[in-house]
């Protein structure tokens, strides 16, 4: 099977509404219309972006598709879940007050948004999927609600994952909090002492209160660390690094189970968009990301496809810049591994045709 991934390419530097005008093109390419029904709860999964992050998915684009879906009689609405980090999204409050600050709110949007995992990320449903890893995984439940479900990917790179985009967006971005937990422990950090000052910066963002002093040192307890990497984004002495050396790819492959248990009831009823643009090394998710491009502007993808649509991410992205998105992000990191695992439990092809549209 070929999968089909349309491509509207956008100059670099492209401005919010040329981004808006591409998605409704590809909207309309990819025969949205012949999915959305009327009166169809129709859920837009994107990420509103941590802290000042101006990278995020740009709201005249979420905007255009809420038109669009309106235009089908659908009833469109935006969704995301809580954190695991510390941050300005780690409740449904704080994210909701954080999607309006950037721009996602009823009255710029035209449409509620809604925490499918409840207030405090543990409104769940044990979903069953065919895993390698896992027979059930825990996905956020009011997602199962929803008839359709779109989901809008920023493509970036990622500390965790080396690549960050739809199955990311799907595995991590729509599994509960004991979702994410269990996606994150095989890989936990360590702190080299030589280069720790002891500044303590990391044990006040420890969302899990892991790290301790320990002989003027900090020093994470294995049992308490949640692996979130939230102290490894703080520390500006580069003295915490995840230790991969206990990880054969098990946090990507979980997060594609977990992007399988997402969807798995709504065949035909998904689509997927990744825009690359704003293109930068760490994902929307970090308080302090400086925000500067890795790699110029390409465009917007769409699929039905989340597998065939990051494999085309990284072959657009190692076509113009002689690497992937992830491997030019985070070298040492293998960001493959999820989307050949993701085609290996079934979740879509990585064999496309790319559909360019003018
Ligand atoms: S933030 Fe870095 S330098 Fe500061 S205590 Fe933590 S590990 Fe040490
Ligand atoms: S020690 Fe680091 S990775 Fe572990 S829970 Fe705390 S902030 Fe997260």
């Amino acid at each position: 099977m070929t999968a089909k991934v349309y491509y509207v390419k956008l100059e670099n530097g492209a401005s919010a509404n040329q981004q808006a005008e591409a998605i409704s093109k590809l909207y309309e390419s990819i025969e949205a219309n012949s999915i959305v029904h009327k009166n169809d709860f129709v859920a837009i999964k994107f990420h509103v972006g941590e802290g000042t992050n101006v990278t995020r998915i740009k709201p005249e684009v979420i905007r255009q598709l809420v038109k669009n879906v309106e235009e089908n009689d659908g009833l469109p609405f935006l969704v995301e879940t809580s954190t695991l980090y510390k941050g300005e999204r780690h409740n449904a409050v704080q994210h909701l007050m954080q999607a309006h600050r950037q721009g996602f709110g009823i009255d710029n949007i035209g449409a509620p948004f809604i925490m499918v995992d409840g207030l405090l990320g543990n409104t769940e449903l044990a979903v069953a999927i065919h895993g390698e890893i896992h027979q059930t995984v825990n996905v956020a439940r009011e997602i199962k609600s929803a008839d359709v479900l779109f989901v809008v990917s920023h493509a970036t790179g990622c500390i965790s994952t080396g690549l960050a985009a739809c199955i990311k967006n799907l595995g991590m971005g729509l599994a509960s909090r004991k979702g994410k937990r269990r996606q994150h422990s095989a890989v936990l950090p360590v702190i080299n002492t030589e280069e720790c000052v002891n500044c303590q910066k990391c044990s006040k963002w420890c969302p899990a209160e892991a790290i301790i002093d320990q002989n003027g040192k900090a020093y994470i307890v294995p049992e308490k660390c949640i692996g979130c990497g939230e102290c490894i984004a703080t520390c500006r002495f580069d003295a915490v690094k995840y230790d991969f050396g206990t990880d054969q790819g098990y946090l990507q492959k979980s997060m594609a189970e977990h992007a399988c248990g997402a969807v798995i009831d709504k065949p035909g009823k998904c689509l997927y968009f990744n825009v690359l643009t704003d293109m930068t090394q760490h994902c929307d998710c970090l308080l302090k990301c400086p925000g500067e491009k890795l790699i110029p502007d390409l465009g917007i993808l769409a699929s039905v496809d989340p597998v065939a649509i990051d494999q085309a991410t990284h072959d657009l992205t190692t076509e113009a810049y002689g690497s992937g998105l992830g491997q030019l992000a985070f070298p040492e990191k293998n960001g493959m591994t999820q989307i050949e695992h993701a085609e290996k439990i079934g979740m879509g092809t990585r064999q496309y045709k790319l559909i360019e549209i003018s």
